[in-house]
């Protein structure tokens, strides 16, 4: 995978959206185990809060727990809502020709199809989904990095990897947006992204919704005025 730009514009932007709780109202992740999972899998989170287990770990072996029909699971996506405001700020970051990344440490059914079903071609990064049969399912972790700080399934760093001079915007939430922020030159950032970036000293925007980042992001380009010229630094197709 690779990424290549299909503009030798001077300034590069690349936007990095995060899904559950940033684009999706809920976190969809935990509302579906809360929906179709053992209860055990209360347990292994517990143990992911402590730090005795990362991310990935925590996932795999609550995945494990899962018990739903594709059908069921698909029923369960169609429900889930997104933050209203979000379209707009695709919209804006299209005019002023920056690229969009969703990138989740959720997962792919998940993001794609309610992506999709809000009519947001968007490109996304997440855990694989795999279907064992029946109501058994298994996750994958293609973007998993043995060197990830966070021990996350989906590594956010390695997309803010870029050439030097690109401007990397991080919109996140949560603990696994904490890394890629803080590799950001602009971060907007919600509940626990927020509060960790207060704490550490990281400058950041805070927001309760996309209703307050789309003129925030508009106004900081405006500073920018090189951005008014950005070029694509877009993620190719796998
Ligand atoms: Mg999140």
């Amino acid at each position: 995978m690779g990424w290549t730009s299909v503009s030798s514009t001077r300034f590069k932007c690349r936007v990095l959206v995060d899904f559950d709780g940033t684009i999706a109202t809920v976190d969809t992740t935990d509302l579906l185990l809360e929906r179709f999972a053992d209860p055990a899998w209360v347990d292994v989170e517990e143990a992911w809060k402590a730090g005795r287990i990362g991310s990935r770990e925590c996932m795999l072996r609550q995945v494990a727990l899962v018990r739903a029909t594709p059908e069921q699971l698909d029923a369960f996506v169609a429900d889930i809502e997104i933050d209203p405001h979000f379209p707009a700020f695709v919209a804006l970051c299209r005019a002023r020709g920056l690229a969009v990344t969703v990138v989740s440490d959720g997962l792919d059914r998940t993001v794609g199809a309610v992506l999709r079903r809000h009519g947001l071609d968007l490109p996304f990064r997440a855990n694989h989904l795999e279907w064992l049969g029946g109501d058994r399912w298994r996750l994958g972790f293609p973007h998993a990095k043995d060197d990830c700080r966070a021990l996350s399934g989906n590594c956010k760093c390695q997309f803010a990897v870029a050439p030097p001079g690109t401007v990397r915007v991080v919109v996140g939430d949560g603990r696994s947006d904490f890394c890629v922020a803080s590799e950001a030159e602009l971060v907007i950032a919600k509940s626990a992204l927020a509060r960790h970036a207060a704490e550490s000293g990281m400058p950041h925007f805070s927001i309760t919704s996309f209703a307050e980042a789309t003129p925030l992001l508009a106004a900081w380009l405006d500073e920018k005025p090189d951005a008014a010229y950005s070029g694509h630094d877009q993620l190719r197709d796998e």
